[in-house]
């Protein structure tokens, strides 16, 4: 039998009708997450045709885009501030009432950005088709499935028929080998390979991330890796099941239990790619060289070493516009270029692990005057682990304000944004123009850097800070 990749094994298992040169492929879902800001538009159309949600077992719904992240206005002592927002999260509330639809409301403790609460909740399982109105869903490629974002007509789709029209992507291999020195982080990883390839270097393709460097990382930190595949511009990211996902899953409320998790168990045992499976693209990266990036642009692949210069590039005015727009020069090193915000959080690295790397760097330390530190963990779950570690009372000493969770400045829907001109060093995952506010200029960072960063009130390279994390506060190393 022909050797093939894990993405055709998935691809193939959920394949209703194969593609042909004249129609895209009918592709089976198996778990359709949602959220307030994409599906309104999705319900209005089943309303209009008098359709209900064909498999509402398969749906999830969520609040975490535009919510507020004040604890007053989760719950309930004040109202929400954004009147836009208010309105989609009440008219979730009420289509997934009539539709039938599980959502984690505000005030459940369940509730969190979307990508966070279904790993943590084990509904996001190897091999499944995982499908939501973000382009970020690629994160559930971490534990081996095919998960990728879609717009608002598909999110109606979906909903009324659990499938979906897709033209076959093909397939990609990253190979890391080697591995990352202290203080360089997945994110500084992923930063990294979108550099390398470029943000169009997996347009049409799903990115296989292989190698030992990969298979050394933390469901966490694989999660942060096929986070960002979206913005190498591929369709999807996946990394192979192995023992370290199995682990993770084990136990979590959604994950299969008794003799339904060891039939699981020997079903995704089958889904690595075999030996012998060829791919239609591969690039390789020496993880060992790498070291904490930050970018300088206005796209992801505009990304250097944080004590690295910008890179001269002459007639390029694509080059030149995003520099103008950050205020920056080619040939200027990135480090101590001054800055004004830091956000800690989103479905990029809005996990507890995320969080106990910021407080190695934030321990017996006070963010600078004038910045702003803004933490704001992924979910409801992570806000309470955080809290329990003590992680929490760590960020408060250090003067960080500490949120309830959501996308918050990720894209800055809720109110929490970066003022025009400003500098933010970020966690998340874009910099385009304007994606934290008006104006805002951003600066994608891993945990460490941005955490360092806020301390210094510059940017700063978080090797110099980084201590080992108490016991009591977590107990990370
Ligand atoms: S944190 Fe940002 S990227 Fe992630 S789901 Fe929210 S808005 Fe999308």
């Amino acid at each position: 039998m022909t050797a093939r990749t894990m993405f055709d094994k998935v691809w193939t298992a959920h394949e209703v009708v194969p593609e042909t040169p004249e129609t895209p492929a009918v592709l089976y879902v198996d778990l359709h997450l949602t959220h307030e800001v994409t599906s309104p538009q999705a319900f209005a159309a089943l309303r209009e045709r008098g359709l209900p949600v064909r498999r509402p077992d398969r749906t999830l719904a969520t609040m975490d885009h535009s919510t507020p992240t004040s604890s007053e206005q989760v719950f309930g002592k004040l109202p929400i501030r954004v009147d836009a927002a208010a309105k989609q999260v009440q008219l979730l509330e009420r289509n997934a009432a009539e539709f039938g639809v599980e959502l984690f409301g505000m005030r459940d403790s369940r509730r969190g950005i979307v990508h966070v609460i279904s790993p943590e909740l084990g509904a996001t399982q190897p091999g499944m088709t995982i499908v939501c109105g973000d382009s970020h869903t690629s994160t559930h490629g971490a534990f081996g499935a095919l998960a990728f974002g879609i717009g608002s007509t598909e999110v109606g789709h979906v909903f009324a028929t659990q499938c979906l029209l897709q033209r076959k992507p093909k397939t990609f291999a990253v190979n890391v080998e080697g591995q990352l020195a202290a203080g360089v982080t997945a994110k500084d990883l992923i930063l990294a390979i979108i550099g390398k390839i470029g943000v169009s270097g997996g347009t049409g393709h799903v990115l296989e991330y292989r190698g030992a460097a990969i298979r050394a990382l933390s469901m966490e930190e694989r999660m942060t890796i096929c986070n960002m595949s979206i913005e190498a511009g591929a369709r999807a990211g996946m990394i192979a099941p192995d023992e370290t996902t199995f682990a993770y899953l084990k136990g979590r409320p959604r994950a299969p239990q008794g003799a339904a998790w060891d039939a699981a168990l020997a079903h995704w045992r089958t889904l690595p790619s075999d030996p012998d499976a060829r791919f239609d693209a591969s690039v390789d990266i020496d993880a060992t060289t790498l070291e904490p990036m930050i970018t300088y642009g206005t796209n992801p692949g505009m990304v250097v070493a944080v004590n690295g210069a910008i890179p001269v590039r002459a007639h390029d005015p694509v080059n030149q516009k995003a520099l103008d727009y950050m205020g920056f020069h080619g040939g200027e090193p990135m480090l101590g270029k001054p800055i004004n915000v830091v956000f800690i959080g989103s479905c990029t690295n809005g996990r507890l692990e995320d969080l106990e790397a910021a407080a190695r760097i934030l321990t017996g330390r006070k963010v600078a005057n004038g910045v702003h530190l803004l933490i704001v963990p992924g979910s409801q779950q992570v806000k309470r682990e955080a809290e329990a570690a003590g992680l929490a009372d760590i960020f408060k000493a250090a003067g960080a304000d500490w949120r309830e969770s959501g996308c918050s400045m990720c894209l800055g829907m809720n109110g929490d944004t970066v003022a025009a001109g400003q500098y933010a060093v970020s966690t998340s995952n874009r910099n385009f123009e304007g994606r934290q506010g008006v104006g805002a200029r951003t600066l994608l960072a891993s945990p460490y850097t941005a955490a360092a960063s806020a301390v210094a009130g510059r940017i700063a390279d978080p090797r110099e800070m980084l201590r080992p994390l108490a016991a009591s506060a977590g107990g990370a190393s």
